[in-house]
């Protein structure tokens, strides 16, 4: 939990002098506030610019606990929890659960299955749901995997209801950070909050424009020096990144990490060190940047170009950085000299 902490942190965000991790900064127009809370396993910094500050940070506290009550998978009570249990029925759940799971069905389709909800049991066979990690058998993986299908998954919106088979069980790890910074995104703005930014863990959204109307500028972390890859200048939006780099652990000299691929039930191993989605839409940026890691560069581009809405900057094993063409007039690469960058058209 510590090295995710550390790690996921430097994803920062610099804007006018502004890096997360700091408790308190100064614009170049007008002062911000900056708060860390820790809640859904992660680190999450607040900036935010109105005079308003500790109010929202209040309420932002509340919502997110309010979430996080809903879709972690180890919180008894939670909708999620839930369903797990009652696996084989109907479960009566929230609108932001039922959001979230069709927002993961929707990546789930658009990725042919590299994001998958119904992984659970194998991220938690291989220890990541409690920090006990182990290599689970072979055998063990291949018997899971029987029940990894989110084609499995029924929603009936009517009843706000959801329904998994028997023996399946969710996480909504891959997205419920994305939606919530969404949701916290919508609530600082109708607290009045004109300018801010929500990083939750390496998740950042941008929201409404900084006072000099300039664009926001989103540091990239290159996970091999601990240094940043590239910045990116950006309206708002969200850019949300994955990678084997935030929680793994070493067995027996080989590093495991927290990404499953769905069709393996093995860690990803699809050339990729970090995979960054750029979208409007945060929670299906956050199911993307996910599916991006485990579909691997070719297939990914594929997904972009059909489906065109959203960008990504992903680095590759062999120090290559592939850079989506909406964010070329944008992107401002490290003085790194080992990086190779590759434009990708629509
Ligand atoms: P992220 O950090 O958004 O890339 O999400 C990673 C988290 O999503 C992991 O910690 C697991 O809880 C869960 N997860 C791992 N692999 C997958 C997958 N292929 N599809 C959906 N969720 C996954
Ligand atoms: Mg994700």
């Amino acid at each position: 939990m510590i090295k995710k902490l550390f790690s996921v942190i430097f994803l920062f965000c610099l804007c006018a002098g502004i890096f997360s991790g700091c408790t308190q900064a100064q614009s170049s127009s007008s002062a911000a506030t900056v708060k860390e809370l820790y809640a859904m396993d992660t680190v999450i910094t607040l900036t935010l610019y109105s005079d308003n500050a500790q109010e929202e940070i209040t309420k932002v506290n509340e919502e997110i606990k309010r979430l996080e009550n809903l879709f972690s998978a180890t919180i008894d009570s939670s909708d999620v929890s839930r369903i797990n249990k009652g696996a084989g029925s109907y479960v009566l759940v929230s609108q932001d659960t039922l959001n979230v799971i069709e927002t993961a069905l929707c990546g789930g389709k658009m990725s042919d299955g590299a994001l998958d909800i119904t992984v659970y049991p194998i991220v938690k066979a291989w220890g990541f749901t409690t920090g006990d990690y182990k290599v689970p058998k072979d055998s063990e993986i291949s018997q899971l995997l029987k029940n990894v299908n989110y084609n499995n998954i029924t929603v009936d919106k009517e009843n706000s209801s959801v329904k998994i088979e028997k023996n399946m069980a969710l996480d909504l790890g891959a997205v419920a950070k994305g939606y919530t910074s969404a949701c916290i995104a919508q609530l600082l703005k109708d607290m009045g909050e004109t300018a801010a930014i929500v990083n939750l863990g390496g998740n950042v959204e941008t929201v409404g424009e900084k006072e000099d109307k300039s664009k926001w500028t989103v540091a990239i972390e290159n996970p091999n020096k601990k240094d940043y890859l590239c910045k990116l200048s950006v309206n708002e939006c969200s850019v949300i990144t994955s990678g084997a780099y935030q929680r793994n652990f070493t067995q027996d000299g080989i590093t495991y990490h927290h990404i499953i691929d769905p069709a393996t039930g093995y860690p990803a191993n699809s050339g990729i060190t970090s995979a960054t989605v750029v979208a409007d839409n945060s929670a299906l940026g956050d199911a993307l940047s996910t599916a991006v890691y485990v579909m691997g560069v070719e297939k990914a581009i594929k997904m972009y170009q059909v489906y065109r809405c959203f960008d990504f900057v992903i680095l590759d094993d062999s120090n290559t950085l592939y850079v989506s063409q909406g964010l070329k007039d944008n992107f401002q690469l490290a003085d790194d000299t080992s990086l190779t960058v590759k434009y990708v058209n629509e």
